[in-house]
């Protein structure tokens, strides 16, 4: 490209300023796999982070279908309308191999897109839940430098995808869908109880009885169920994505929340657990990656788990084995 090139200056001034341009082009950066730009990247992040942490982190979750890009939408558009400035990401690690990104499509967002106080950025794309982690919280950094004080980050339930937005995100929404007596489909076992409010949506027209039905059953389940957020009780709520009932009601949760956790200091422990946890998470996988790429470890495989499966050598053994293999090279 033709492109001037720019320095790690001209990113953060960039990201400070609000420039929109130099914005995108700062996550397209974050986003680069290629080494010498991971490394211009990191330069710029770790400028960048005087600046970032300010915003409040929403995750968002829920079958496709639930309506979670309409919500996005009506509830972007009413805290960008409030003077709030929003930033809608999305973690899909699905999203190199199926139809493109399922999320965060801007056709999907039409209102919010544009929207002066939003920025909507589609999922990075490309290969491992590690990798697209990365890039998500370090472009919620880079939103956060950039002066965006609500980051929306929406996810679909791919594999892992809802606990690794949770663990990046300081309040966690759940959406779901009212339907005949079958309330707990579709939903993967243990992701309401990773949830800070559930959200009953399309509680309109003929749907709306069934909705406070399925929100009183919800919240009784809630009672079992140990809180995702320490000192926060979780609850169900009933809200119209497409009329916009319910949903201003949504914020004054999350403040609720928001004010509650920072009173206690969770909100700030929270957070920094969450970066401790990314870091060794990190760790963990370039270990992995080194070890499964490890020559002597790929040569000796093969052999041990044919002699695992055989019966013929313990697992201990056979980890001691393939650990050795790796610490001889
Ligand atoms: P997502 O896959 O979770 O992002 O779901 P979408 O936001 O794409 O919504 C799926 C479908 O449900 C679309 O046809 C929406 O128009 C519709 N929908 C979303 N929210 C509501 C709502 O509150 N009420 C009704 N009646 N339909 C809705």
């Amino acid at each position: 490209s033709r492109r001037r090139k720019l320095s790690v200056d001209d990113y953060v001034q960039g990201v400070l300023s609000g420039n929109r341009t130099i914005l995108a082009q700062t996550i397209t950066l974050v986003e680069s796999n290629a080494p010498r730009y991971i490394e211009m990247a990191q330069e710029v992040i770790k400028q960048l982070l005087p600046y970032t942490g300010r915003s409040i982190r929403i995750g968002i979750t829920g079958v496709p279908g639930a309506g979670k890009s309409t919500l996005i939408e009506t509830f972007g558009c009413m805290l960008c309308e409030q003077g709030r400035r929003v930033a809608v990401l999305a973690v899909d690690p699905s999203s190199s191999v199926t139809r493109g990104s399922i999320l965060g499509d801007k056709t999907r967002m039409d209102r919010l897109s544009r929207q002066p106080n939003a920025f909507i950025r589609p999922s990075p794309s490309g290969g491992t839940l590690g990798g697209v982690t990365r890039k998500s919280r370090e472009t919620i950094l880079v939103c956060e430098a950039a002066g965006f004080d609500t980051v929306l980050v929406e996810t679909v339930g791919v594999g892992q995808s809802e606990t690794t937005v949770r663990s990046m995100t300081d309040f966690f929404l759940l959406v779901m869908l009212t339907g005949a007596g079958d309330e707990l489909q579709g939903i993967k076992k243990g992701v309401i109880e990773l949830a800070d409010a559930l959200l009953i949506n399309k509680a309109d027209g003929d749907n709306i009885i069934k909705a406070q039905v399925a929100k009183e059953e919800y919240n009784r389940v809630l009672h079992y169920l140990k809180p995702a957020s320490e000192g926060w009780m979780p609850e169900a709520y009933t809200c119209s994505a497409l009329t916009g009932a319910g949903v201003a009601h949504i914020w004054d949760i999350v403040e609720r929340f928001r004010h509650q956790m920072q009173s206690t200091g969770t909100f700030e422990k929270r957070r920094k657990s969450q970066v401790l946890e990314w870091v060794y998470t990190m760790v963990q996988e370039h270990l992995q990656t080194g070890f499964f790429n490890d020559p002597n470890v790929k040569k000796i495989i093969p052999g041990i788990e044919q002699q695992v499966s055989e019966g013929s050598i313990s697992a201990t053994i056979a980890a001691k084995e393939l650990l050795a293999a790796y610490e001889k090279g």
